[in-house]
């Protein structure tokens, strides 16, 4: 697994990176879309995952959709800051969709579950993690059931995943609600705004260095 050097953690000019987690079903594309729409210079970071695209999904939007042979093939060479194996697939993170940015000075969002959130975490400390949640669970659970995608089976280990992913929201730095999407989306927007006027994220030495 890579790691950021002191050097970038350090350095204030930097992109910042914000990771984002929640329960599925939750609603967190249509919450990150609007946060887009606020913030259009953040960069999405484009997971690569073995699942099959699902209705309206665009490989080199969404995901990089690639087969099982070929995510290994990315895990041997190396290319992935984290990656995840989940009941039937597996979702990674691309080195090259963060480093390059955050290098430029670019913000980049990643939308990851907690395992992928706990280990860009460890890695790159400096970044910034939101975990949204829903109103409730039966709220939740009323929005799975309306996909109508889930068999009983499924919905019985999603809400299992929940149940153990509850327990991991105490690691991030901010935890939302996703009641309405614009505005829990509008509260991720002013966790940004508000962490990049962070003393700690700025370069206080050249705060006058234009004037004469
Ligand atoms: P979905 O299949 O619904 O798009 O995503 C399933 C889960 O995988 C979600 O919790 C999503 O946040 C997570 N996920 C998507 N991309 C990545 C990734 O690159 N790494 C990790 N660890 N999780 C991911």
């Amino acid at each position: 697994m890579a790691r950021l050097g002191d050097d970038m953690v350090m350095d204030k000019q930097h992109g910042m990176l914000i990771v984002v987690s929640g329960f599925s079903g939750v609603g967190k594309g249509t919450v990150v879309q609007h946060v887009f729409q606020s913030l259009p210079n953040i960069q999405f970071s484009i997971s690569c995952t073995t699942r099959k695209p699902r209705q309206g999904e665009e490989n080199g939007v969404d995901y990089f959709f690639i087969t099982p042979e070929q995510f290994e093939r990315k895990i041997a060479g190396g290319e992935f800051v984290e990656y995840t194996k989940t009941f039937t697939n597996y979702y990674g993170t691309l080195k090259s969709e963060i480093d390059a940015p955050i290098s430029k000075g670019v913000d980049v969002l990643l939308e990851v579950n907690v395992v992928g959130a706990r280990n860009i975490k460890a890695m790159y400390p400096d970044c910034v993690s939101v975990f949204i949640k829903p109103p409730s669970l039966a709220a939740l659970k009323a929005r799975l059931i309306g996909r109508g995608s889930e068999t009983p089976d499924s919905l019985a280990r999603r809400l299992k995943e929940i149940e153990s992913e509850s327990r991991e929201i105490c690691n991030y730095d901010y935890v939302v609600t996703n009641n309405i999407a614009c505005t829990c989306a509008d509260e991720i927007v002013n966790i940004i705004r508000s962490e990049h006027l962070k003393v700690s994220r700025q370069c206080i030495e050249n705060l006058f260095s234009s004037e004469e």
